[in-house]
């Protein structure tokens, strides 16, 4: 079987017993602050898990697009050393809420991998949870009871809470396990050592294929346990293992799912694979990575200096240094492999196809950009080197190395090979104490302590918030959570018209208030789907019914720059083509901002159409045609522009102004001229091929037009209310060069007089004619005099010496023409000896040079030590 087989054939079986299949979600996440990328199949399900979001189909089914590479799943240093961890893979799973369980699951795995896929069940080994004391629980006898019915007793193996004990974060469901794992040994080592002494030790060809999570509890924040309501299954099966197993492969990349693109790369790098070691790692590290890249992409996941962004543009520069070290490939390259990852993975993804034209640019810039900080990082690390031999010492400080990591993004690994290579060593010690102390201060800065839910009432939070900005409500839980030093809680109630941060638009303030008191929310967040309101203060009766309050104003300002993100964009598509796709967009009641697909800066005349088509679009006073349930398919039917790599369920909201038609569950005006008017207020670039645009609305738009009128106002009463105020200006800038001009002409003949004067000073000093100078002078004038003199007594031996006072303050300067320099004698030196004797310091080069100093008194003392050096 294909990989494309056998994934199909997955997601049929699992149809066939009753799951709904659904598709993968996007591997980025927006919305949740624990996570920044599906790294398990359950990721999407959290809502319904945690019992937020209601249940649609007790069973379900997909293939999962995940990523391992931050936070408590971190397989990125093991990827391309080992043949079995992927930065992204495919996690098929299926789910069972409040369905069937053990024993379902157990037996729906065993007859798809043994009856459907027939993998040999000699070479198959089960784990079950031993037992913990600590936790008070026993050995899952019930686990190992299935699993009896399928495998015999020494293929049934105890595991320890490490590995069988599988818990989703400090908090919340967690529960047993059982793991599948596979022997693919060849027969001879299968019958020198049993596989079962294998399983959970890091043999790479025995692996763990299948974790079926058995999810009973909910653990609390004081660490204890308590079960779970609703009993979950919850499986991850990983993909290109299973295609390894079934293709009776020893490693993921010999399979199709990975071959054709190591056979890419090949040709591009002018390398084999599998002739040697070091070469396949990169060569592996590079095929994977590439995947990783391209979907962060895909998914909205730019490559940037922060967070996500930051997590894929490492993993980039990953792929590059491997090619660079082990490939030799000095050029950017990676972005030529897309057209092959679209062979390989576009039919399941067909959003891969749809952004090619998005992702090629942004990976080669960024390709290009860390080339040019390795040459960068090179070329500082051989002054570091340089100047280490010359204080000959092989050490380089490990701070220095911290640094050029640090501050310069020049990988830690490259700089001690390359140290290594020249005979260098670093000091680890200082290394680390400089890692340390950077990572202590993160982590003081994202210290977050919550505390247990305090449940209130049980019930279903319902938002309101569409249409009404005031309800009466209870609270249905709350807890305390502290970051930073600060202290607040989180709320969340039965009703609430407080719209929660999502898709770029923040989220409500207002109040909550019973009788005469009034409790502030400063912010309303979502977590798993469920909105929490964030209060500095608790009420003390926390079973009251409360009024819950939207700041109106606020919201009025968010709706319309919320509302004019739509109108612009759909004047964007006018003006500069169907190309212009959403990337982000960030609304708040001062501004919004919008970034889009475009190749080239969008210039002041194409930005002028579009404010002007969205200001008419606002004018005709578009009415908001809003339909909260609309099934998708009919939704893209009508034309609606839906974000890339967005979550959607089955049902949307669609909002339609005119010819704007959206997906969008944001805070939204009843008709676009309660806007007002839209004027754009900035046009950057974001990333390759993606441009950003800044505007403000209403009120906000009135403030910066008379900001602009204000400033013309006090321009025209500046230049005495000249009719023609342009013109004034030219004329006032003309006058202003003229008499720059004149000035420079007087300063230039006031410095002749003076180089004649000086000239007439002279008398003979041996064979030099020698000007001596004391007394007040500006050092300025004697500086400006020097290349003068130096034109005019080309062949003459000329020379100044200055020991002068200017405002009370000393100077002393040094002239000397070219053939005293030619016998050796120095301005510099000469001004450096005799400074002291001013309290200052100074230099300058051979024919000229100038000191200032704090003791005039020292003035004759100078003026006789640089008369003596002459
Ligand atoms: P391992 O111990 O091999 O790292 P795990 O215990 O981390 O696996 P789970 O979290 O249980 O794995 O994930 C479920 C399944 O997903 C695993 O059985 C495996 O098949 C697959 N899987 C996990 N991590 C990776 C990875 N980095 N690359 C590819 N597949 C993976
Ligand atoms: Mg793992």
């Amino acid at each position: 079987m294909t990989a494309q087989e056998i994934r199909q054939s997955f997601l049929d079986f699992m149809a066939q017993k009753g799951h709904q299949v659904v598709p993968s979600a996007p591997m980025v996440i927006k919305d949740d602050p624990t996570l920044m990328f599906t790294n398990a199949g359950m990721n999407p399900w959290k809502g319904i898990i945690l019992g937020n979001d209601p249940i649609k189909y007790p069973r379900v089914a997909d293939s999962q697009k995940c990523l391992r590479v931050s936070g408590k799943h971190n397989d990125l240093e093991e990827v391309g050393h080992d043949t079995y961890h992927h930065t992204m893979f495919e996690m098929l799973g299926n789910w069972s809420f409040g369905d069937y369980f053990k024993e379902g699951a157990i037996d729906f795995a065993w007859e798809y991998i043994v009856d459907v896929l027939k993998i040999d069940p000699k070479n198959l080994y089960a784990t079950v949870f031993e037992g913990s004391k600590e936790e008070g629980l026993g050995r899952d006898d019930e686990a190992a009871a299935v699993w009896a019915k399928h495998l015999p007793a020494d293929h049934i193996l105890n595991g320890n809470k490490h590995d069988n004990f599988w818990e989703m974060g400090d908090t919340g469901p967690c529960g047993p396990c059982s793991e599948i794992h596979v022997d693919s040994r060849s027969e001879e080592e299968k019958a020198k050592v049993p596989g079962r002494e294998l399983v959970n030790k890091d043999h790479p060809q025995v692996i763990e294929i299948w974790n079926i999570v058995f999810m009973q509890f909910n653990r609390k924040a004081d660490g204890s346990l308590e079960p779970l309501a609703k009993k979950v299954i919850d499986t991850g099966m990983g993909f290109e293992r299973l295609v390894r197993t079934i293709q009776g492969k020893q490693s993921n990349y010999d399979t199709d799912v990975f071959q054709p693109m190591l056979a890419k790369i090949g040709e591009l790098c002018n390398c084999k694979y599998g002739v040697e070691e070091k070469t396949d790692v990169a060569m592996r590290v590079i095929a994977d990575h590439i995947r990783t890249i391209a979907f962060a992409i895909t998914d909205g996941q730019l490559p940037s200096n922060e967070k996500a962004g930051y997590v894929i543009r490492r993993i980039l520069r990953r792929a590059v240094r491997y090619g660079y070290t082990f490939l030799g490939m000095r050029e950017a390259f990676l972005y030529k492999l897309v057209p092959q990852l679209i062979a390989d993975m576009g039919v399941a993804y067909p959003e891969l196809v749809k952004q090619q034209a998005q992702i090629t640019p942004v990976i080669k810039s960024e390709e290009e950009a860390f080339l040019r900080t390795l040459d960068k990082g090179i070329t500082l690390l051989d002054k570091l080197m340089a100047d280490a031999r010359n204080a000959k010492k092989t050490e380089i400080s490990g701070v220095d190395v911290f640094t050029l990591k640090d501050t310069y993004g020049f990988p830690l690994d490259l700089t001690e090979l390359i140290l290594r290579e020249n005979g260098f060593t670093t000091n680890e010690e200082e290394y680390n104490k400089a890692l340390e102390h950077q990572k202590s201060m993160g982590r003081e800065a994202n210290k977050q302590d919550l505390g247990d839910w305090n449940v209130v009432r049980e019930g279903d939070t319902e938002f309101v918030g569409y249409d009404e900005l005031e309800v009466e409500t209870q609270i249905l839980r709350y807890r305390q959570v502290s970051q930073k030093g600060k202290s607040f809680y989180q709320v969340v109630l039965s009703k609430t018209p407080f719209y929660a941060e999502m898709g770029g638009e923040v989220g409500d303030t207002g109040k909550l208030s019973v009788e005469s008191l009034e409790f502030r929310v400063i912010d309303t967040k979502r977590e798993n789907g469920l909105p929490v309101h964030i209060m500095t203060e608790l009420p003390e009766n926390v079973e009251a019914t409360f009024v819950a309050k939207v700041d109106a104003e606020r919201r009025q300002a968010i709706s319309c720059n919320h509302s004019a993100t739509h109108i612009i964009h759909y004047a964007l598509r006018q003006v500069l083509g169907e190309h212009v796709e959403q990337k982000g967009s960030f609304v708040s009641p001062e501004s919004l901002r919008f970034d889009f697909s475009h190749f080239q800066k969008v210039s002041p005349e194409e930005l002028r159409k579009v404010e002007q088509l969205a200001n008419q679009l606002i004018r005709q006073d578009l009415h908001l045609e809003e339909s909260r349930h609309t099934p998708i398919a009919k939704a893209k039917e009508m034309g609606a522009m839906a974000l890339f790599g967005e979550k959607y369920g089955d049902d949307v909201r669609v909002i339609k102004y005119g010819p704007s038609i959206e997906l969008c569950g944001g805070c939204h005006v009843s008709s676009t001229g309660r806007i007002g008017s839209v004027r754009i207020i900035m046009e950057t670039s974001v990333a390759a091929g993606i441009r950003r645009i800044e505007a403000v609305t209403a009120a906000k738009a009135d403030e910066l037009y008379y900001g602009a009128q204000d400033m013309l106002n006090g321009l025209k009463t500046l230049f005495n209310n000249a009719p023609d105020l342009m013109a004034a200006i030219h004329k006032f800038i003309d006058e202003n060069a003229g008499l720059k001009k004149q000035i420079e002409n007087f300063m230039a003949e006031k410095i002749e007089r003076y180089r004649d004067d000086l000239i007439g000073r002279a008398e003979d000093f041996g064979d030099i004619k020698l000007v001596r100078l004391t007394g007040e002078h500006n050092p300025e004038m004697i500086r400006g005099v020097m290349p003068l003199l130096r034109g005019k007594f080309t062949d003459v031996k000329f020379a100044v010496v200055a020991a002068t006072q200017f405002e009370g303050k000393p100077t002393i300067a040094v002239f000397l023409s070219q053939p005293l320099v030619d016998e050796g004698k120095n301005a510099g030196a000469m001004i450096k000896s005799a400074a002291k004797l001013i309290q200052g310091g100074g230099g300058g080069q051979p024919w000229m040079a100038t000191a200032g100093g704090r003791d005039v008194n020292g003035l004759n003392a100078a003026m006789e030590e640089l008369v003596k050096m002459l």
